[in-house]
């Protein structure tokens, strides 16, 4: 068995239909991503047909809509969409219908991104109550923002464990974030497959039991390929236990998938096993 530990199902299942029963022959529990009532209700169903940990949070990527769309029209009606969800966050952690509270985090990639930072931060803050009032693990999206997850490792600390997924902090950060008491774990997809030096050197680098893998699916697709798919997690795992013997480590995939499923299982409480 094999865990993922970030992936969008409903996502998916628009562009290939065959998605859940992939994931069922490959018997594989995926974290899985929602921010509407639409996308997590398919996921809540597929999840009684085959283990899932559910997730729930407001993209830190939807600000900016509401910035480019303005106040009114669009914008009023993403505004709207934004409350909806944070409405429903509150609804699902309080009837223990989640299992982590995620992806949320900072998106300051571009100006664009960077204009909305103070609505980021409101966000986040709220994101950050539900988990600990719940006890829930975080997912983080952070892109060109590990300053902003610094600046908040003193709460950080108080939410049972927090997923970067798709990391791109260095080893170094990593390293930080851990001596700070932060229960953290990073995530890795395609991107140690795509010869991002960073990423590689980061999973080369951080200890195997603060590694999970995922194929953020349908997202992070490989090079030929129209989408990522629940299949590709096999050779995230592989590339990273590659990566791992290269660095002077021995590690094998079998033990590397071993221990990113009692990672998973320790996060997101859902046994992959
Ligand atoms: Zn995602």
């Amino acid at each position: 068995m094999a865990s993922d530990a970030h992936s969008h199902p409903f996502d998916l299942s628009k562009l290939y239909a065959g998605a859940e029963a992939e994931r069922v022959k490959l018997n594989l529990v995926c974290a899985a991503s929602a921010w509407r009532q639409e996308e997590f209700l398919y996921n809540e169903n597929a999840a009684r047909a085959f283990p899932m940990a559910l997730c729930f949070a407001v993209h830190p990527q939807l600000p900016s809509q509401l910035a480019s769309h303005g106040a009114s029209g669009e914008g009023g009606c993403a505004l709207k969409t934004v409350r909806d969800s944070l409405s429903l966050l509150s609804e699902l952690a309080a009837g223990g219908r989640i299992d982590a509270v995620g992806e949320t985090g900072f998106d300051l990639f571009n100006g664009e991104f960077r204009a909305t930072e103070e609505l980021q931060d409101e966000l986040f803050r709220t994101h950050l109550v539900v988990a600990e009032g719940r006890d829930l693990p975080l997912v983080l999206h952070v892109r060109h923002a590990m300053q902003k997850i610094f600046s908040y490792s003193s709460l950080l600390k108080n939410i049972p464990s927090v997923v970067f997924h798709s990391y791109s902090g260095t080893a170094e950060e990593a390293a930080s974030i851990l001596r700070r008491g932060v229960n953290a774990y990073f995530s890795f997809g395609t991107a140690i497959l795509l010869n991002h030096k960073n990423a590689i050197r980061a999973c080369a680098a951080i200890d195997s039991e603060r590694l999970l893998f995922e194929t953020d699916a349908p997202y992070q697709r490989l090079p030929g390929r129209n989408f990522s798919t629940y299949a590709d997690i096999h050779l995230v795992i592989e590339q990273a236990a590659l990566i791992k013997r290269e660095a002077g480590q021995s590690c094998t995939k079998t033990e590397l998938e071993r221990t990113a499923d009692e990672n998973f299982y320790k996060v997101y409480r859902k046994m992959p096993l």
